[in-house]
């Protein structure tokens, strides 16, 4: 008999579905074998969604008045949030072009049993440095081999965000207009998703002879300058610059980083993402959007709906909920809320008993370096989940990320379309979400009618 999970981890292993683990040994990346269920109508929601969301953040990401104006109580007591508005631009006359790769992440709630009545309710709009462009394609075309032999029931939905990334990187490397460009990729020196990295760094070279310099930034500060507005590097100018590092505190350690972030800002290179974009994406700026006025400043108006249905409650502390503060009320029922801070890439928020513990000790001058989320009541459905060549068979929530991407100078758009999926499967009882972080396993789709 065939066993399904050798079959599986060898295809995945050929196909560089991998990883490096916690103790960086090489590994498969883990993934499910049990593709999610969408219905057709939902699947085409949530791909019309993509260039809508993406047009509203980008006007956020264009008005760097009310970014400062939103994140000045924020960045009082938080310097991450601080050193990314010093690095802002003031409002330009000509502004630069930008290229935004986004992620918009949702969970599916049930309304009665039936998956097409299931609606989807927004995680968090990702502006940078979204991983698995590649693994999510990888493990679509290793659940499409499992169906083919008959070890898997569904067949998945095709899927391939890398190709349209690299084709949109090229169209921005070429639109930068220079004798010797590159795609400069910043990377963090120990990177456990690095072939996800990699795959595009390859395809960018193989299909438009695009070559890639993948540095830290403290290797940017040592060998990176100025010429007439241009970033030069080892005799590459640096066409567009790929955040794929730069989200975290923990990205910069000393005061070299921000100088080499400070380098790339003033420069000329196209930033993916803009530093407005980065700042757009903080939690805080989702919050606001939760309230109606704020989300007409920003959204068309026959869009504005469609997008403020996606929303779960969103709070600032001090908020009032039917009189009593949203910080108490999530003290006094924490299994309805997470509590987050202004950070990217997995395991900073709090629930349970440790959110209520911060609730109770944060000074009100600390609360507004965090937002109150109303937890999402995901549908659980069984799935089997492959990590490091063992399979187990647990509850499981799935969360549905489409990819996008987005070309423009100012508000003035040049591309603006959806790219594809990304289904992170996880046990039920996990809160978090992260893959190299170690609790969630890549997925496919498929269609349940
Ligand atoms: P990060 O920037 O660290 O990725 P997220 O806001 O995406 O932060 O949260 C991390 C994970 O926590 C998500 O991928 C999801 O699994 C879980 N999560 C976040 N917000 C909620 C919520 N409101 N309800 C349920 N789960 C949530
Ligand atoms: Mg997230």
């Amino acid at each position: 008999m065939l066993d399904v999970v050798r079959e599986a981890v060898d295809f995945a292993i050929i196909n560089g579905l991998l990883k490096y683990n916690t103790r960086f040994q090489l590994t498969h990346a883990p993934f499910s074998l049990s593709p999610a269920p969408v219905s057709r109508k939902l699947l085409r929601q949530l791909c019309n969604f993509t260039p809508v969301f993406n047009t509203v953040w980008l006007k956020i990401a264009n008005n760097p008045a009310f970014l400062r104006n939103e994140l000045e109580k924020t960045a009082r007591t938080d310097d991450f949030v601080k050193n990314l508005l010093n690095l802002l631009p003031e409002n330009e006359l000509h502004p630069q072009r930008q290229l935004l790769i986004s992620r918009n992440d949702f969970m599916l709630t049930a309304d009665g049993n039936e998956t097409s009545l299931k609606k989807p309710k927004q995680v968090e709009f990702n502006t940078i440095s979204n991983s698995f462009l590649s693994l999510s394609r990888q493990v679509s075309l290793l659940h499409r081999h499992l169906y083919r032999k008959g070890l898997l029931a569904s067949e998945p939905i095709p899927n391939d965000p890398l190709e349209a990334a690299v084709d949109s990187m090229a169209t921005a490397i070429r639109s930068y207009d220079t004798p010797n460009p590159c795609l400069l990729m910043v990377v963090q020196e120990k990177e456990q998703n690095i072939f996800d990295q990699r795959a595009l760094e390859y395809r960018l070279y193989e299909k438009y002879n695009y070559p890639t310099c993948r540095m830290t930034l403290k290797e940017i500060a040592e060998t990176g300058s100025l010429h007439e507005g241009h970033l030069k590097l080892k005799g590459h100018i640096a066409a567009v610059t790929y955040f794929r590092a730069g989200y975290t505190p923990d990205d910069y350690p000393s005061s070299i980083e921000w100088k080499a972030r400070a380098l790339i800002e003033t420069s000329s290179s196209i930033k993916c993402p803009s530093v407005g974009m980065q700042l757009a994406g903080a939690k805080k700026i989702q919050q606001l959007l939760g309230h109606e006025d704020t989300l007409r400043l920003f959204a068309e108006e026959d869009s504005a709906e469609k997008v403020q249905e996606t929303f779960m409650g969103l709070y600032t502390l001090d908020e009032l909920i039917d009189n009593v503060s949203a910080s108490e009320v999530a003290c006094q029922s924490p299994e309805r809320f997470v509590l987050k801070p202004q950070r990217e890439g997995g395991g900073n928020n709090l629930y349970g008993e440790e959110m209520k513990t911060a609730l109770q000790n944060l000074t009100e001058e600390e609360q507004h370096a965090y937002i109150l989320m109303e937890r999402i009541p995901s549908t659980i459905t069984p799935a089997a989940l492959v990590v490091e060549s063992t399979r187990e068979e647990m509850p499981s929530i799935s969360e549905i990320g489409r990819f996008g991407v987005c070309i423009a100078d100012g508000d003035r758009l040049i591309e603006n379309k959806d790219i594809g999926y990304l289904v992170r499967t996880k046990s039920a009882d996990e809160n978090e979400g992260g893959v190299c972080a170690g609790y969630a396993c890549l997925n496919s789709l498929c269609f349940e009618d």
